[in-house]
């Protein structure tokens, strides 16, 4: 049998008609570049992530970075964030001349850790926290980063929140209060990516910036083309950072199966934890699920040292898996200057070792995922 982490052909076949029909409109009013589909989509994006407001960009690495860009993150900033997450959050800081300040994260959700973020916290002196512009939580593997802690230290810092929410779009945080939060909702940014393998994702790059600051939306829009306002007068420095109209077209029609897909991923969640609990593996813990909503963008276990060995094992079998991510962001060659050593965020380093995506994506079958299981489960009997 073969089990690919991820299978795009499947769903594709089920809504082909649909994209064709929409991507003709496209071709038809030969509008490319912004337009009315850019426009539905943000005012959908902005009413499913409970925002007032939702700009259209490029991926969601020029989401990050359009969100720096807009809190004025210039040189010499400091911005903190996850040490454990996809190289956009901390590479869109630097790229700023800002310095990414690496937190480490939660040993089972994966997310930044509140009792180190408080901890870096209060080492910083009295001129690094003057230098501190944002804090990026991460949203990883599709749950929410702990918001209550992110938003009660950018409050005392007098910082910004950017959510990093790439992976996280329909996820829910439930606050110390009981009340329930969509990802993208909670800072004044919120950084979606509509890269292919995420829940919604496009024929291509495209991304997303929510936020209920009316006056980061019009920043967020000026700087999306160029910082110009009107055309060809340019109030500041900003780039091309525009959402294509053909995206958006297939965007919309995905976006009415989204909710279905994820209930699909979180039915299989489910599905491979009744299994594992029938095969008493030890070797392996399950993720985490906080109150609130998963959405699964991935479904990460944690093993033992032989990680690559099950990994090459499942290969064998047909199965796929990937490492997210085999290198933590503070240990980066590119990120040396920045004079971190490997124990400075332990937790990072050690699920950079251990954890292993399974195949979650919504057209799984059940079959498949007993195979999944049947076969990590006869790796640890053989
Ligand atoms: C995918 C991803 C990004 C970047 O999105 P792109 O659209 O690929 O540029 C940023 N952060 C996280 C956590 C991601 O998973």
């Amino acid at each position: 049998m073969k089990v690919p982490l991820l299978d795009l052909k499947a769903q594709y076949e089920t809504i082909k008609e649909e994209i064709l029909a929409a991507t003709a409109e496209v071709y038809e009013s030969q509008r490319f570049i912004m337009g009315a589909k850019v426009e539905e989509l943000e005012r959908k994006i902005a009413t499913y992530a409970q925002v007032k407001y939702a700009v259209g960009v490029s991926s969601g690495t020029d989401a990050l970075l359009i969100s720096l860009m807009s809190a004025g993150v210039g040189p010499g900033d400091m911005v903190i964030t996850s040490a454990y997450t996809f190289f956009s959050t901390a590479g869109s800081i630097a790229r700023l001349g800002a310095i990414p300040v690496f937190v480490d994260i939660d040993r089972h959700t994966y997310n930044i850790d509140p009792e180190r973020l408080e901890k870096k916290i209060s080492t910083m002196n009295g001129e690094e926290r003057s230098r501190a512009k944002a804090i990026i939580p991460v949203h990883l593997f599709g749950q929410c980063a702990d918001m209550d802690s992110a938003r009660a230290v950018a409050k005392s810092l007098g910082i910004v929140v950017i959510e990093d929410a790439a992976q996280a779009i329909g996820s829910e945080y439930q606050s110390s209060h009981g009340s329930l939060h969509r990802a993208g909702s909670m800072g004044t940014y919120g950084c979606f990516s509509f890269f292919p393998s995420k829940n919604l994702g496009s024929y291509g790059d495209a991304g997303m910036v929510t936020t209920n600051d009316a006056d980061a939306f019009e920043r967020l829009k000026i700087l999306r083309v160029h910082g110009s306002q009107p055309k060809y007068y340019h109030k500041v420095i900003g780039g091309n950072f525009r959402l294509d109209a053909l995206q958006a077209a297939i965007l919309l029609v995905k976006l009415n199966y989204l909710d279905q897909w994820t209930e699909k991923r979180r039915e299989n969640a489910r599905i491979y934890r009744s299994l594992f609990a029938g095969k008493g593996l030890e070797q392996i813990e399950l993720p985490s699920e906080n109150k609130g909503r998963h959405i699964y963008n991935q479904f990460v276990i944690k093993v033992g040292p032989d990680r690559d060995d099950l990994k090459a094992y499942l290969a064998s079998q047909g199965i796929g898996s990937e490492i997210y991510y085999p290198v933590p962001l503070h240990v980066q060659e590119c990120f040396g200057y920045l004079g971190y050593r490997a124990e400075d965020c332990p937790v990072s380093v050690d699920a950079a070792a251990r954890t292993l995506a399974l195949p979650i994506y919504p057209e799984l079958q059940y079959e498949q995922i007993e195979y999944v299981v049947e076969k990590i489960s006869s790796f640890y009997k053989a």
